[in-house]
C-alpha cells in the first residue's frame, strides 16, 4: 500500500493499538467532468491504522494468511466500516488495516494542529481522535465509580472548555469565612488565540469557584448527569 509520510500511535486496548498517519498516494475517488468519469485520487490523505498484534513474525505464513483474513473479513462486517488496504510497518513488521479517519472532514487547518497525531484539530485547540482519550488517562479519585462516571462524560466531549475532570481537594484552596467557594489553582480551562501558535488549550489559574455540598457520591454523579444534559 502506499508510502505514508507519519504515523503516530493513538491509543491501545487488549485487542488492537490504532495509529494515525496521511497517507501520500491518498483515497480512490471517481469525478465526474463534462462528458466523462475520472479516477483522481486524494493524495495527503489522514487515515487511522489498525494494527493486528497476534501476527509476528515467528508464526508460519499460512497462519499469518489465515489470521489476516479473518481480521479483515470480522473488521469488513462491522456496520458501515470501509478498509482502504493493509499495510506493514516496516520497523515492527506487523500487519495493519488501513480505515478511515472519522474525524477528516471537519479537520480545519484554522483550529490549529494536535500535539498528540499532529494533524489539524477538529475544533478549536482540541482533536476529536485524541483529546478526550487523552483527558481520560493517568488520573484517579481513588474510587472507581467515580472515575468510570467522570471518565464517561470526558469522552464524549467535543470542546476543551467543556470538559469535566477529577480536582483534588488541595488544588482548592478555602476563602475564609465562606465554606461554599474556594480558589482552584489549576482554574478553568480556556482556548487562548496566541500571537504565534495560533489556539491553544491554556488555563485560568487561581479561580475563583463555588462548591455545593453532596450527601454521597451518588447524589452528586446524579446531579452531574442533570445538569449536563
Ligand atoms: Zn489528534
Amino acid at each position: 500500500m502506499g508510502q505514508r509520510i507519519f504515523s503516530r500511535k493513538i491509543r491501545e486496548n487488549e485487542s488492537e493499538v490504532l495509529f494515525v498517519a496521511t497517507w501520500l498516494n491518498g483515497i480512490r475517488k471517481v469525478e465526474k467532468s463534462e462528458c466523462s468519469y475520472k479516477q483522481l485520487p486524494i493524495a495527503g490523505h489522514v487515515v487511522n491504522l489498525i494494527s493486528l498484534p497476534s501476527l509476528n513474525a515467528s508464526e508460519f505464513i499460512e497462519e499469518i494468511t489465515t489470521n489476516l483474513f479473518y481480521k479483515l473479513e470480522q473488521y469488513m462486517q462491522l456496520s458501515d466500516s470501509i478498509v482502504y488496504g493493509l499495510t506493514k510497518d516496516t520497523t515492527t513488521s506487523g500487519y495493519m488495516i488501513v480505515v478511515p479517519d472519522e474525524f477528516n472532514s471537519i479537520r480545519n487547518e484554522f483550529f490549529g494542529e494536535c500535539k498528540y497525531c499532529r494533524q489539524h484539530n477538529t475544533f478549536f485547540a482540541w482533536c476529536q481522535l485524541c483529546d478526550p482519550w487523552e483527558a481520560a488517562q493517568d488520573w484517579t479519585s481513588g474510587d472507581e465509580y467515580i472515575d468510570e462516571c467522570i471518565k464517561k462524560f470526558q469522552l464524549k466531549t467535543t470542546n476543551y472548555e467543556e470538559i469535566i475532570e477529577w480536582i483534588p481537594f488541595d488544588k482548592l484552596q478555602s476563602i475564609k469565612g465562606n465554606q461554599f467557594a474556594a480558589i482552584w489553582s489549576d482554574g478553568i480551562r480556556k482556548v487562548k488565540n496566541d500571537d504565534h501558535l495560533g489556539y491553544i488549550q491554556s488555563r485560568i489559574q487561581f479561580y475563583r469557584v463555588n462548591l455545593m455540598k453532596f450527601d454521597s457520591s451518588r447524589n452528586a454523579l446524579d446531579f452531574i448527569k442533570y445538569v449536563s444534559k
